[in-house]
């Protein structure tokens, strides 16, 4: 079947079955192509290739059938055209900032987005005379007076990290539009499985799928995912000229990861919303922030834009940053890590970790507490999770 006949079936039919070009052999399971050229049946068919008269394989910087599976799966997930696998989520979305921004150009950009996503746009952006506005990611009336004439486009991730803010992507793709700029949404929280940011009128999507792509912690890697004459005209250049390439081998891995998407982040959000409602139970727990509870107040939202609350959620525990650390280190199986996406759980200490390099008034602002913890739940079985917390929660 071609790819495009993909978009009609489900997405857990689109996981396992979009994307795959079986050789000659047969081979029931994917090939990997690890090959760093092709060679041609005569000079004149190198010639049509590198001029583009023809369609093929020239060069893995940009072309290898391997990463063209996964990202003809990704974007079949996405209900996307076009997918540009890319060397890591960073690669991913500086891509699209070498892709879209030039000198002059203005961003209007979430101040709740992972920490490197901040540093690409108010450092190295900046170098390159790119200004950008951080505003508040659930404010809308201070997404509309940040558009500048020369706003190229809004980036925000939703729901953010740690506390799961939400954005009304609808919304944001709507104004953005109205000033001709684009909506560009980092989807590594929810996945294509609980979120199709493209529907919603989002213009691109871009990935980590060094999170739950892979989901068992193996690989880096990224995407964008998007329009094809897009990613064709604007980013694809960026991807030949630059380099920011994906391996064979992580795509593999991604590729063979995404076949089990659906499955996992259902029991991602089924034991993210038991451990939930367990520490909301706790007596040493403060509040809890999972967007799946009826006490956050975007519950509404995500009800409406996702079709899960997803593995990640935040608590704060009664006392401060001595409480919290003890908590961490009195777990004896949940990992001690401040990365995500993984089948097993990571409790980390936003303050000192993922946030340390904000300014004070930074973490005030984005509500990075010192009693504040983030989990990201894997697939364990919930009651083997919430008793390796309750250890050390039953003892503050
Ligand atoms: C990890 C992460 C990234 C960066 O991805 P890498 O693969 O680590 O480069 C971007 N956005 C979010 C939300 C992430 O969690």
């Amino acid at each position: 079947m071609s790819d495009k006949d993909w978009q009609d079936y489900s997405i857990e039919t689109q996981g396992i079955r979009a994307g795959q070009h079986r050789t000659p052999e047969g081979e029931h399971s994917d090939a990997i192509f690890p090959t760093s050229s092709y060679v041609f049946k005569n000079a004149e068919e190198a010639a049509d290739r590198f001029s583009g008269r023809i369609e093929g394989n020239i060069y893995s910087r940009f072309t290898n059938p391997t990463v063209r599976a996964f990202e003809q799966r990704l974007a079949a997930m996405e209900g996307a055209e076009y997918a540009l696998a890319t060397s890591s989520g960073m690669a991913a979305i500086n891509t699209v900032c070498l892709g879209l921004l030039k000198a002059g150009s203005h961003v209007v950009c979430s101040r709740n987005v992972f920490g490197n996503t901040t540093l690409t746009f108010k450092n190295i952006m900046q170098r390159f005379a790119v200004e950008t506005t951080f505003v508040d990611l659930d404010d809308i009336d201070a997404w509309q007076s940040a558009i500048q004439d020369n706003t190229t486009f809004l980036f925000i991730e939703t729901p953010s990290n740690p506390l799961g803010t939400l954005a009304d992507i609808k919304k944001l793709a709507d104004l953005a539009h109205q000033h001709n700029a684009l909506l560009i949404v980092d989807n590594v929280y929810c996945t294509p499985v609980l979120q199709k940011p493209l529907n919603l009128g989002a213009d691109l999507v871009v990935h980590s799928a060094t999170k739950y792509l892979d989901g068992q912690g193996r690989c880096v890697g990224g995407a964008i995912v998007g329009d094809k004459a897009l990613i064709i005209e604007k980013l694809l250049p960026i991807l030949k000229t630059t380099g920011p390439t994906m391996s064979p081998f992580n795509a593999w891995v991604f590729h063979k990861g995404l076949e089990t998407l659906s499955l996992r982040m259902e029991k991602h959000c089924q034991n993210a919303m038991e451990v939930a409602q367990w520490l909301e139970q706790q007596p040493t727990v403060e509040k809890v922030y999972y967007t799946g509870l009826t006490s956050h107040p975007q519950h509404g939202l995500a009800k409406q834009q996702q079709t899960g609350f997803g593995g990640i959620l935040s608590f704060t525990v009664k006392g401060g940053q001595e409480n919290a650390w003890s908590v961490i280190d009195s777990t004896q199986m949940i990992s001690i890590t401040a990365n995500l996406g993984d089948v097993k759980t990571m409790i980390t200490h936003p303050e000192t970790t993922t946030h340390g390099r904000l300014s004070d008034e930074e973490r005030a602002a984005g509500g990075i507490t010192d009693n504040l913890l983030r989990l990201s739940v894997g697939l364990e079985n919930v009651e083997d999770i919430t008793d390796d917390l309750a250890r050390g929660l039953n003892a503050l």
